[in-house]
């Protein structure tokens, strides 16, 4: 669930444990250790379009947090936290796992654009009166930006040195995310040793079917096809399929929503849900990105690695023609 704690509290059951009994199988290290997510999962990192590159990630990570609440219900698995905040941390541990053997190039604008979204969501979020919902179990939207980056610092330290003591990682946090890293790596690793299955692997057919309803005209229509070109879905579930053995079948469902864009597990109908106008919703949100970078842009190790995608040197120039001092970068 992204954003309706309403939804989440109606229908899911979010933290409650229900589910057929599971036997935890053996699960071989040779294969545990592999990524849960096949590298073809990833689109060419020299995307020329950027927007195109923002909601693939994001819909990686969204499908990813899904799939988390639905393994935590199905199989039973203990959740020690919130069971949103053990969502995030699988999806991002999965997604470094994926791309452990990739150019930082391709990988970190890659996770830093799940972040970005998280920080867009916060900046842009209609809050009246300063009124903000401490109370829903999910974090705040900064809160998920600051942990999903201290996850891939702490994933990717001999990388992102320089992200240290800035905005969006104050040194306080920074010292300890090479150990947040390393305890949720740990606890995927224990979910694959633990869960993960070595005998008959079941056909991904016999355990997932994806769905997609007719989108209606516009922008859904745009991210139907786009689903339909890059097949995430498709190839997330087999990935999921070659690892666990699920005690029901569940369903991908890509939907027309009536209320807010959102994506959602729902147990009663073994289902996950992902609105088109979510994804809809992540191409506005890299269009605001590109169009408000500086700050973004005056953070080296972001300049370095995602400075075209934000297009940090126009953003320079913007500055520059708003009157503003322009911005001295110890990189390039
Ligand atoms: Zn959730």
């Amino acid at each position: 669930m992204r954003f309706s704690a309403l939804i989440c509290l109606l229908i899911l059951p979010c933290g409650a444990l229900a589910g057929s009994e599971t036997n935890p199988p053996e699960f071989p290290k040779a294969v545990s250790s592999e990524a849960l997510v096949p590298e073809a999962a990833v689109p060419e990192s020299a995307s020329p379009d950027v927007g195109q590159f923002f909601v693939l990630a994001n819909l990686e990570f969204t499908l990813l947090h899904e799939f988390s609440h639905m393994l935590i219900e199905e199989l039973k698995l203990p959740v020690l936290g919130t069971e949103e905040d053990a969502a995030d941390r699988i999806a991002m541990i999965v997604m470094l796992r994926a791309r452990q053997h990739q150019s930082a190039e391709e990988v970190i604008p890659w996770l830093f654009a799940v972040a970005g979204d998280w920080y867009t969501e916060w900046e842009l979020k209609d809050r009246p009166s300063g009124k903000i919902d401490y109370w829903d179990n999910h974090h705040l939207e900064i809160q998920r930006f600051h942990n999903i980056v201290c996850l891939i610092y702490g994933g990717k330290v001999e990388l992102l040195e320089d992200l240290i003591d800035t905005e969006i990682l104050p040194f306080e946090r920074a010292m300890s995310c090479e150990a947040e890293y390393r305890q949720a790596d740990h606890a995927v690793q224990w979910l694959l040793d633990t869960y993960g299955h070595s005998g008959k692997i079941m056909n991904t057919g016999e355990q997932f079917t994806v769905t997609y309803e007719e989108p209606i005209e516009g922008q859904n229509e745009l991210m139907f096809d786009l689903l339909q070109s890059s097949r995430v879905a498709e190839k997330l579930v087999a990935a999921l399929s070659a690892r666990f053995s699920l005690p029901r079948p569940i369903s991908i469902e890509f939907d027309n929503c009536v209320s807010e864009p959102d994506a959602y597990w729902h147990s009663p109908t073994a289902s996950v849900t992902v609105c088109y106008e979510l994804l809809g919703h992540f191409l506005n949100m890299a269009e605001y990105r590109q169009k408000n970078s500086r700050r973004a842009c005056n953070i080296p190790s972001l300049r370095r690695y995602m400075g075209a995608r934000l297009r940090c040197n126009d953003s320079n120039e913007r500055a520059e023609s708003e009157g503003e001092a322009k911005i001295e970068l110890s990189s390039p």
